[in-house]
């Protein structure tokens, strides 16, 4: 079993390691496809972000879907040969927030490839797995597995458009268009959004946002006229999705977003700094988003049943032997939407 193990920034080996036999309730499953997240390549970079460091080798990945390779006893829910998507966010369960029915605030939470704790865990780059019971989300098997690989960054763009509350005939906003901003657009339309306005500095991303259900682009870089045009009457978008983590594009949320609207907070740029008058003066509700829970059944939902087509965004798919192209694609936003690894050369033709 091979799996793509970072040991410091730019220094990825693909390195072979034993798998043990599923328990009672879990399940092996060959990992088909893996997209590469903001946080794999900020950990691939700079070695993490803000206070998350890594401090340990640690497998990248959560964004992944494959096959069922085998079964514990007690397991109910899927055979062997069965497409999944992998659910990477396992909550503990028992906690003050989980019981609550809020896990993605889990206390004790164990995401895949996160080095917020130590020791790490472990992320889901890997030929196998052994995964919980629970976190397997059966996918037909007409639905290409790398369309599979989607429903973790469609899971939080779901989320963001939850937190935003009913989005049935509302104008909105949703400033960066990169995989987590076009996927919220995606998310918006199946919510009944009423118009949808992108923007980004990048034309090709707007391109991909438009294909997601965007139904005006605008490149805030050579035309900021066109957004500024919706500041008229104190704003003319009901809610805002931020999705850069960029200040600049919060503040120009602000100026567009009417009084009483909603902005939403998706991207994070680390510290941002914003005009709090503005939010004052018009009543604005800021809010934040963070991960997903149920959603993720409801985005293995949206891709299987064909309501959103992720294609559009798949930029790329590289061997995990070509983890570092992959990764250099990644990080390219003039070429690249979402590259995603072929982990395990067994499920190619489950790709697509
Ligand atoms: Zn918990």
């Amino acid at each position: 079993m091979r799996a793509a193990v970072l040991h410091a920034p730019k220094d990825l080996r693909i390195e072979e390691s034993e798998l043990a036999a599923p328990g009672p309730r879990q399940v092996r499953v060959g990992v088909a496809a893996g997209g590469i997240c903001g946080s794999d390549l900020h950990y691939y970079y700079n070695g993490g972000f803000g206070t998350v460091r890594l401090k340990e080798p640690m497998i990248l990945g959560h964004e992944v879907s494959g096959v069922v390779e085998a079964v514990g006893a007690e397991v109910t829910r899927v055979t062997p040969g069965d497409r999944v998507a992998l659910n990477p966010s396992r909550p503990c369960g028992a906690c003050r927030y989980c019981l609550a029915g809020m896990p993605n605030h889990c206390l004790d939470m164990r995401f895949y490839g996160s080095a917020m704790r130590l020791p790490h865990v472990q992320g889901a780059f890997a030929e196998a797995l052994i995964v919980d019971e629970a976190q397997c989300v059966p996918v037909p098997t007409r639905v290409p597995l790398t369309s599979a690989a989607f429903a973790e960054p469609l899971s939080v763009g779901l989320h963001a458009v939850r937190r935003a509350g009913p989005l049935v005939g509302r104008s909105v906003l949703v400033t960066g268009q990169g995989p987590i901003g076009a996927l919220a657009v995606a998310a918006a339309k199946v919510a009944g959004a009423g118009r949808i306005v992108a923007t980004d500095v990048v034309d090709a991303a707007l391109t991909a946002s438009r294909a997601m259900g965007a139904d005006e682009t605008i490149n805030v870089a050579s035309d900021a006229e066109t957004l500024a045009a919706y500041g008229a009457d104190k704003g003319r978008f009901d809610v805002a999705l931020e999705a850069s983590g960029n200040p600049a594009a919060l503040r120009s949320a602000l100026d567009v977003v009417r009084p009483g609207g909603v902005i939403v907070q998706m991207g994070l740029g680390g510290d941002m700094t914003l005009p709090m008058n503005m939010v004052v003066a018009k009543e604005l509700e800021l809010r934040g988003t963070f991960r997903f829970h149920e959603e993720f059944a409801w985005a293995v939902e949206f891709i299987a049943s064909g309501r959103i087509d992720v294609t559009p965004i798949l930029t790329d798919v590289f061997p995990l032997v070509e983890a570092d192209r992959a990764f250099e694609l990644a990080a390219d936003r003039n070429r690249a939407m979402k590259v995603q690894l072929a982990v395990n050369p067994d499920y190619a033709d489950a790709l697509g």
